[in-house]
């Protein structure tokens, strides 16, 4: 019997990965020798600012540092997150009961679910959205209900349109603004209409701040928690790796209701011990450090995104700008699927735009494209679309 025939049902029906076909498809076309020009996938193209690299060197060489750490995380660097939530939003935390460490906020995303969720449990789980909040329902046995992330909603759900039934039966609903992948972002009027509808059906808001420094034309998006009530209902979940390029340093939080994010604390005191604490002493430099690396940043997306939408204004597409993330997400020309486009994009001009049928039902018909590659490359590859598509038709 091979091994595949062994796995647990909860790996065996995990959806394939999103970019597996693409990538795919990327190699077949790197081994002819195309120049490939990447809008994929969401991870920045620019290094981490020297401070936070000098402080983690430094610390690297603490003996101190070289052993295992508290799963909730130093309680400085709680302090440090207690003090960027006062400083950006106004926000009061105890970061001894209301902060805890994750290891790069996905995993605090994923993990939630095994604190709330038993098999048969329903959480509500926006779509279009990123994929981790509705596997990591599955892998804890949950069930997901869809909430439509529609245009002409300003991709917000529209809580009212949530049966009863569900609604009573919902253990967590998750939140994300600004939101991958649509770029739409949301005021404190929907954020309260959600503070309401979790404490109607006792229902946990997860709300996913990975993109509330990236926001443009001067309008800072708000925190969840900043809206009174917030904390009596959900978390947040917060990141170092988008403001300040740190992808790969795999540093974040879970901040908000206490006991909850006391049960995220146990339940990770059993799968991990801890972040390594000279990252710690970097995400602490990152967040109680001078905020011109961000600005300067936005500064840098801001730019790249006019590049992208008037690129695709000019051929036919009629795109707003959108108001935060680091994505454009535009309807595919008439005659395409989402998969049909990606594949003639790659085919024909040797441009990787994301299929947005990845991100569930709702995103069919659409695409997305990052922000986070080099501008020559990214006006490269805008020329190279409006050289070769022509205009398009809806
Ligand atoms: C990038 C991203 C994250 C951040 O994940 P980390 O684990 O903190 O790197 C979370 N949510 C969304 C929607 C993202 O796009």
């Amino acid at each position: 019997m091979s091994n595949s025939n062994r796995e647990a049902l909860r790996i065996k029906k995990l959806p394939p990965y999103l970019f597996a076909r693409i990538e795919k498809k990327i190699e077949e076309a790197k081994a002819k020798g195309v120049d490939i020009i990447s809008f994929g996938i969401g991870d920045p193209d620019m290094p981490t600012p020297l401070p936070i690299i000098e402080e983690l060197c430094q610390e690297a060489h603490n003996p101190a540092n070289h052993q295992y750490s508290p799963s909730v995380g130093m309680l400085s660097f709680r302090e440090a997150v207690a003090a960027y939530y006062n400083k950006t939003f106004g926000v009061k935390l105890d970061p001894q009961t209301e902060i805890i460490n994750l290891i790069g906020s996905k995993e605090g995303i994923a993990h939630i679910n095994f604190c709330y969720v038993d098999p048969g449990d329903l959480n509500l789980i926006p779509d279009p959205g990123y994929p981790v909040y509705g596997i990591g329902t599955l892998l804890a046995g949950g069930e997901v209900y869809t909430m439509a992330l529609l245009e002409e909603n300003g991709y917000l759900p529209d809580l009212t349109k949530i049966p009863e039934e569900i609604a009573q039966k919902a253990k967590l609903m998750y939140l994300c603004y600004p939101n991958n992948p649509t770029g739409a972002v949301a005021d404190k009027n929907f954020f309260a209409e959600a503070v309401e509808f979790a404490k109607k059906y006792e229902v946990i808001v997860c709300h996913d701040a990975a993109y509330t420094e990236i926001f443009y034309d001067g309008k800072q998006s708000p925190s969840f928690l900043e809206v009174p009530g917030a904390k009596d209902v959900g978390i947040e979940f917060g990141s170092l790796s988008k403001p300040f390029n740190m992808t790969g340093w795999r540093a974040g939080w879970a901040a908000g209701r206490k006991d909850i994010v006391d049960a995220l604390g146990r339940f990770k005191s059993n799968v991990d011990s801890g972040q390594f604490q000279a990252v710690q002493y970097a995400a602490i430099k990152a967040l109680t450090g001078s905020k011109d690396s961000i600005v300067e940043l936005r500064e840098i997306y801001k730019k790249r995104r006019d590049i992208v939408v008037e690129g695709l204004n000019r051929l036919g597409w009629n795109l707003e700008k959108p108001q935060g993330s680091f994505y454009i997400w535009a309807p595919v020309p008439k005659g395409y699927t989402s998969a049909s486009f990606a594949e003639y994009v790659l085919d024909k001009v040797g441009v990787i735009i994301t299929p947005g049928n990845g991100y569930g039902k709702y995103g069919e018909g659409y695409f997305r494209i990052s922000l986070t590659i080099p501008d020559e490359r990214l006006q490269e590859g805008i020329d190279r679309l409006e050289e070769n598509l022509g205009k398009v038709e809806f």
